[in-house]
């Protein structure tokens, strides 16, 4: 059911997208390495995220019947709005670590290296960056004895807003800021210079805790890419899945 969810709601997002009244900029529905983001999609972040939630399944509630009661009990909307806060705080701690350990940050290049921004750009990631990502948020929260559907709806809200932050809008989104990430904060992201800021995909309030929450306007029309390597990172998904583990020399720069 979820996957039906998330699938109209990124079929709405990617029309909008090619609206020219809504668009941020010119950019064509099939860009280079379009098939190898469509496979990111397929594999990583659809059929992972199917396979590590059914694994968890039979470990609903591993941390303690009192809690899963509890939730269950609990109006559902409330235990939607907790599933929601929670899978973005994952979602975050995982983003830290991938940006703060060497080997995590050679995977998460993978996800930094798009060279234009779109709905797309979202899915393209390492299947281990995938897999972190869907453990501490989604298989954590059905661990905790979240009900399922509520982490089904919180995964569909969380997965179509990260395509929102990454698709190609035009818009006010200022006055949505000072509760949530908008398209042009999680840009900002993708730009080198500021790639430590805004780790948020949806809630904007764990970068304005941290003092990471860059706004600044005067980026975004920088290019996007992978810190150091805006050039030279490989773009095709065979290189990409082998470039993590390649040997290089330590202490590349990050922005
Ligand atoms: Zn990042
Ligand atoms: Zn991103």
């Amino acid at each position: 059911m979820d996957i039906l969810l998330f699938s109209v709601g990124l079929g709405m997002l990617i029309v909008a997208e090619r609206m020219p009244r809504l668009r941020f900029q010119r950019l064509p529905l099939v860009r280079p390495f379009f098939v190898s983001d469509l496979f990111y999609l397929a594999t990583g972040a659809i059929l992972l995220s199917v396979v590590m939630r059914a694994q968890a399944v039979p470990w609903a509630g591993l941390f303690g019947e009192g809690i899963q009661r509890t939730l269950t009990a609990a109006p559902f909307v409330l235990t939607v709005g907790l599933a929601i806060i929670l899978h973005d705080l994952g979602g975050y701690g995982s983003h830290i670590l991938l940006h703060r350990i060497d080997a995590l940050w050679a995977l998460h290049k993978v996800h930094h290296s798009s060279l234009t921004l779109d709905w797309l750009a979202t899915f393209r990631a390492h299947i281990l960056e995938h897999a972190l990502r869907h453990f501490l948020s989604p298989v954590l929260l059905i661990l905790l004895g979240f009900p399922l559907a509520a982490v089904g709806i919180a995964s569909v809200v969380l997965g179509i807003w990260s395509a929102l932050v990454h698709a190609n809008p035009h818009g006010a989104w200022h006055w949505l800021e000072p509760l949530l990430i908008t398209p042009r904060l999680h840009r900002l992201h993708h730009v080198p210079a500021t790639s430590e800021r805004n780790l948020g995909v949806f809630l904007s309030v764990w970068d304005r805790l941290r003092g990471t929450l860059e706004t600044s306007p005067t980026a975004l029309l920088q290019p996007t890419s992978v810190p150091g390597a805006v050039e030279t990172y490989p773009q095709t998904w065979p290189r990409q899945f082998l470039e993590p583990f390649a040997r290089k020399p330590k202490c590349e720069k990050r922005t």
